[in-house]
């Protein structure tokens, strides 16, 4: 959806044309990360220590940079670093032995119609104290003045649970490792709503987009790091025709991948 927002030809290039960029380290930290976390709390609370949580780290790390796609990474010491800096923030955000989950509220799917739209999301961790949370991790930087657009997906998953499981929500929670921050919100019913809303326009927008296969380029400050520049008409004025077979050939030339 925000991508969507962002830019309609980066999104058609990416979800309707299929095409991606390759793996980044960032992509293969953040991944490992999380898998570390979420075997973390999957321990008793008393056991989830810094030491166990490092040693997680140190058994599941190395599976993972195994994956064809994190390969490229296994020597990536400013990567691991970063991924060791993490997992041991956690504890300078919280406690994890009070932190009171269930195993089957850790990595929880929601697959569900939301206002006509499939909904498809997978929740970090769900946590029933008093209060209803939903928690997301993220690593990297903070997200500064961009906090509300990190906001949707939890209060999207806030409408899911309520939608698939009928589960009110009272919390939304991000916590960004790196950062040593935590941003908690109520997930005001109005919000919510008005996400699903969001998305309900953003799909039927993109629908009529499909019909009359025109995308707009909305040229952004995000340009520059967007990796479909080169066939952008908006960027380069020699751009193929977007979804062309020549267009198919310089993303491939650009090392981006078709899914
Ligand atoms: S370069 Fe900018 S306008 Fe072009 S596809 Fe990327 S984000 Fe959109």
């Amino acid at each position: 959806m925000s991508l969507y927002q962002q830019c309609g030809l980066k999104y058609f290039l990416s979800y309707i044309d299929s095409w991606r960029e390759p793996p980044t380290s960032a992509l293969a930290g953040g991944s490992i990360t999380h898998e570390v976390v979420e075997y973390l709390y999957r321990l008793e609370p008393a056991e989830r220590t810094v030491e166990n949580a490092l040693a997680l780290l140190r058994e599941h790390g190395p599976r993972m940079l195994k994956q064809t796609e994190y390969l490229p990474f296994v020597d990536d010491i400013k990567m691991k670093h970063s991924v060791r800096e993490a997992v041991e923030n956690l504890f300078k955000v919280e406690n994890p032995p009070e932190v009171v989950v269930q195993p089957e509220h850790l990595e929880m799917e929601l697959n569900v119609v939301i206002n006509g739209v499939n909904f498809f999301g997978k929740v970090d961790r769900f946590t029933v104290d008093g209060v209803n949370r939903v928690t997301d991790y993220k690593t990297g930087k903070s997200p500064g003045r961009f906090i509300d657009d990190k906001l949707a997906q939890p209060y999207l998953y806030a409408l899911g649970f309520k939608t698939q499981y009928d589960i009110d929500v009272d919390e939304v929670e991000l916590i960004f490792l790196n950062a040593q921050e935590v941003v908690r919100r109520p997930a005001d019913i109005g919000l919510v709503t008005s996400m699903g809303e969001q998305l309900a326009t953003m799909r039927a927008n993109s629908e009529r987009d499909v019909a009359e296969s025109a995308w707009d380029a909305r040229v952004s400050r995000l340009c520059d790091y967007c990796a479909f520049q080169k066939v952008c008409p908006a960027r380069n004025p020699d751009a193929p025709q977007p979804g062309s077979t020549l267009c198919d050939t310089q993303l491939s030339e650009a090392g981006l991948l078709h899914k």
